[in-house]
């Protein structure tokens, strides 16, 4: 199939909001410093949910959404020179060109050619698709559309991984778990003893949770709004939680209450721009770190006193937990292998490719932390 456009099942998403349909598509062969990959497994972000709805983001359909996912690479484009055909990899929605200032340094991941860009629809290349149905062009998103049996990915989008790594796990690796996860570890760094409130917890909070635990923080208040995530949650060393539709006085007073002035520590991962304000606000004054990682709308702005800020409070803001993609997440994948990371606990549902819709479901009832979608079945 090298060279040759390949067709196969993709789930498009032609209008916002409307169930992805399964399609024949064209994928065009890799083209320079690109590889194509066969995905095996993928699984349903909320990010990939709010571009779906468009609700308070740009529409750009048709659209082949995804972007939590492993694979093996089908065939390399010209001048790649670190992956091969057969490679096991996952692709990542930010990228890591090694070059540029960013990727040369140690603090950030923020690639100036390959960070995050959810308004991107063809490749940097040529600014093409490389999906097509007759002729007309599908766009891509995050530079990674994994609900498609093969997509296109700049090479430096691609993390190579163990080849022994349960690719119907990992997947989970390459986005939700590491970012939640490297938000406490990379960004909030509590220390040992210390407390850390959590909002949202859905994977990406429970992965920061995680993370908290692994830090050997003292207390992991959970903050939800969906009372069915305390449950679980308590499986990810969450001890406390707080549900604010059952206080009278704003969540920062509930936790304020709770710990004495505030939390040390606190991730937030709602995605709402009112929890992403509380979440800062209820970390303690004289040392308090917040940070923030779920996606907000288009319009929204953060409000708060700057007094909260001359209080010694530190307000941080994280894509993908601070990790480089390719440097630094076949190492989160070894942490799973080693039996230091769960990711069973995380699965909660899993669906054949033809039942797509039924994730999206899932997602917005609640119901799911994560849920993987095998494709080929
Ligand atoms: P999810 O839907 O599984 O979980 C979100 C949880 O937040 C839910 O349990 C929901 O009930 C809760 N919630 C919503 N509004 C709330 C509020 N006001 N107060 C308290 N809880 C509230 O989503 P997920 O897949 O875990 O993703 C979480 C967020 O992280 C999303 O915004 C997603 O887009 C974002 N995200 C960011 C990055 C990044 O790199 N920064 C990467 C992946 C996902
Ligand atoms: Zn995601």
């Amino acid at each position: 199939t090298t060279g040759q456009i390949i067709r196969c099942k993709a789930a498009v998403a032609w209008e916002a909001g409307k169930p992805l349909v399964m399609e024949e598509v064209e994928v065009a062969p890799p083209q320079k410093h690109e590889v194509r990959i066969k995905i095996l497994f993928t699984s349903l972000c909320h990010t990939d949910v709010y571009f779906w709805e468009a609700k308070g983001q740009t529409p750009l359909f048709p659209r082949i959404l995804g972007h939590e996912a492993g694979g093996f690479v089908e065939s390399v484009g010209e001048g790649v020179t670190d992956l091969q055909p057969g490679d096991h990899v996952l692709p990542i929605f930010t990228g890591e060109c090694g070059d540029c200032p960013h990727c040369q340094s140690e603090e950030s991941n923020m690639c100036d050619l390959l960070r995050i860009n959810t308004e991107r629809v063809g490749m940097i290349h040529d600014g093409e698709s490389r999906f097509s149905i007759n002729g007309k062009p599908i766009n891509h998103f995050l530079g990674t559309s994994t609900f498609s049996e093969y997509t296109v990915v700049h090479s430096g989008q691609v993390a190579k991984i163990n080849p022994e790594a349960p690719l119907d796990k990992v997947c989970i690796v390459s986005c939700g778990l590491s970012t939640g996860l490297g938000a406490t570890l990379n960004v909030a760094k509590p220390k040992k003893g210390q407390s850390v409130a959590v909002f949202g917890l859905g994977a990406v909070g429970l992965a920061a949770a995680e993370g908290a635990r692994i830090a050997g923080a003292s207390r992991i208040i959970g903050v939800d709004l969906n009372p069915k995530r305390f449950e679980e949650a308590k499986k990810f060393g969450v001890t406390e939680f707080v549900n604010p539709r059952e206080h009278d006085k704003p969540v920062q007073q509930v936790i304020a209450e709770m710990t004495n002035g505030g939390v040390d520590r606190s991730v937030e991962c709602t995605g709402s721009v009112q929890a992403m304000i509380q979440a800062f606000e209820c970390v303690h004054d004289g040392w308090g770190v917040a940070v923030l990682v779920g996606v907000p709308s288009k319009d929204d702005a953060f409000k708060s006193h700057p007094m909260n800020f001359l209080n010694e409070r530190t307000l941080k803001g994280t894509f993908f937990g601070n990790y480089k993609p390719k440097t630094d997440i076949p190492g989160v994948v070894e942490k799973y292998m080693n039996k230091e990371l769960e990711l069973e606990k995380f699965i909660t549902h899993t669906v054949p490719f033809s039942e797509i819709n039924k994730a999206f479901d899932y997602m917005l009832k609640g119901e799911s932390i994560r849920c993987i979608i095998t494709m080929g079945a």
